[in-house]
């Protein structure tokens, strides 16, 4: 991986200590695939004068740059992944959580013919989504407690 100071310089940029900070705290965040808030919690703690603006505007910065991927969830806001290479995710639609998985058959399958006549490609990542193991064990107590209630409404007419 490129470190800030390559990527910096070869955009024109300056290593400025608030690139340094947000630079950091993606790297301590690496596995959350943190949104620009959750950044900016972690940068607060060692430079608590950043605005939110700040933080926002360097990870849109980072990822114009390629030191970050911008992706797109299917719930909730925008998160970054600093982690660019070959990994693909999952997506869960309730809680908006982003996990890696790696699979090799994902990176090698091949390429539409219309695309790769059209564009260049330069990367491939495949999304599933889905409900996460923790969205599903809630869905499972929440659909419990309701075959209890209804199983007591059933008993309360049984002694009417
Ligand atoms: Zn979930
Ligand atoms: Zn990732």
């Amino acid at each position: 991986m490129d470190t800030l100071e390559e990527k910096c310089h070869a955009h024109h940029l300056k290593v400025t200590p608030q690139r340094v900070a947000v630079f950091k705290a993606l790297q301590s965040l690496k596995k959350e695939h943190p949104s620009a808030e959750m950044v900016y919690c972690q940068v607060r703690k060692n430079s608590p004068h950043i605005s939110f603006d700040t933080v926002n505007r360097t990870l849109l910065k980072f990822a114009e740059i390629g030191i970050v991927d911008a992706i797109k969830g299917v719930k909730g806001p925008r998160r970054f992944d600093p982690v660019r290479d070959g990994h693909h995710h999952f997506h869960c639609i309730r809680c908006g959580a982003v996990f890696d998985f790696e699979n090799p058959e994902y990176d090698e399958f091949g390429l539409p013919e219309n695309i790769e006549k059209k564009h260049r490609v330069l990367g491939k990542q495949v999304v599933l989504t889905g409900l996460c193991s923790r969205c599903l064990k809630n869905k499972q107590r929440i659909g419990v407690k309701a075959s209890n209630k209804k199983l007591n409404k059933e008993k309360n007419h049984e002694q009417d």
